[in-house]
């Protein structure tokens, strides 16, 4: 039995508390069980869709593991008493699951993103990792009508990890709902990260990540997200909200635990 991961609510979100090396370890465990597993690589604008869309809340909380992919969500969780928590972002999360899969001998499956941007990125998956063994890629531009027969493939190219790049929500979604049909398999939504890896897209640099700043550059970079990003700051008030009340109700607690011992 493994041991429990720490874990915190986030907004009604749970997200758990780990780092690189420990998120990719229990992936490799989840492999192991062969079973359905979801992975979740969760920011906060996806904890902000999940606080008002309890379909998609469920979709999170039933996950196996929810990796805290967004600084904001770092930085919510360092708020709300578990001060050691790191970044775990999907894009080096996806990196260091292939050394992990090309060292084990399990198969990676790609879908999503344009078409021709998952064939590009598995070739450059496997210029990085070799040995590395892509089981299959699809593009995610296919009618909800062929959700069946793309899961039925997946399945088929007997894969033991599947990257989903279709974007929240739409990605975990697609994951839960397929998952009967998807079968033993740790199934992970990435986002854009097929973009970045193919070359499409480049990646904030390292000294914008290092201070926290890659929202700021990916806004620069495509202004269209500036919608989505209002969101970060009601977010923000959101979470020092929770951490004033849950601080509140443990002081009252500990004041009737001392009335009581009176
Ligand atoms: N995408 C897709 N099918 C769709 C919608 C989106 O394959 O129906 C892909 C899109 O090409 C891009 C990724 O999903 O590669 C979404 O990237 P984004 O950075 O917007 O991810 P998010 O931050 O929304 O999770």
């Amino acid at each position: 039995m493994e041991r429990a991961l720490p874990q915190l609510q986030v907004l009604g979100s749970r997200v758990h508390g780990v780092d690189m090396t420990q998120a990719c370890a229990r992936i490799e465990a989840l492999v192991d069980e062969q079973r359905f597993a979801h992975v979740v690589t969760f920011g906060s604008e996806m904890a902000m869709l999940a606080r008002r869309d309890g379909a998609y809340r469920d979709v999170i909380n039933g996950a196996d593991l929810v990796v805290p992919d967004s600084i904001g969500l770092v930085s919510a969780m360092r708020v709300l008493g578990r001060p050691e928590c790191e970044r775990v972002a999907g894009i080096d999360l996806v990196a260091d699951l292939c050394a992990m899969c090309a060292r084990r001998g399990f198969g990676i499956y790609l879908l999503g993103g344009a078409p021709s941007v998952a064939a590009a990125a598995a070739d450059e998956l496997l210029k990085r990792y070799p040995g590395l063994q892509v089981a299959g890629v699809r593009d995610g531009y296919f009618p909800s009508s062929d959700d069946a027969d793309v899961a039925d493939g997946v399945r088929r190219s007997g894969a033991q990890l599947l990257f989903v790049a279709l974007g929240f929500p739409k990605q975990e979604f697609w994951i839960r709902g397929n998952a009967v049909r998807l079968g033993a398999m740790v199934c992970m939504g990435v986002g854009g990260s097929f973009d970045v890896i193919a070359g499409r897209l480049k990646r904030a640099p390292a000294l914008a990540r290092r201070l926290g700043l890659e929202w700021l550059y990916r806004l620069a970079r495509e202004p269209r997200r500036w919608r989505r990003q209002l969101a970060l700051p009601q977010f923000a008030a959101l979470v020092a909200a929770q951490a004033l009340r849950e601080r509140r109700n443990h002081q009252r607690a500990r004041d009737a635990t001392r009335s009581i011992r009176r």
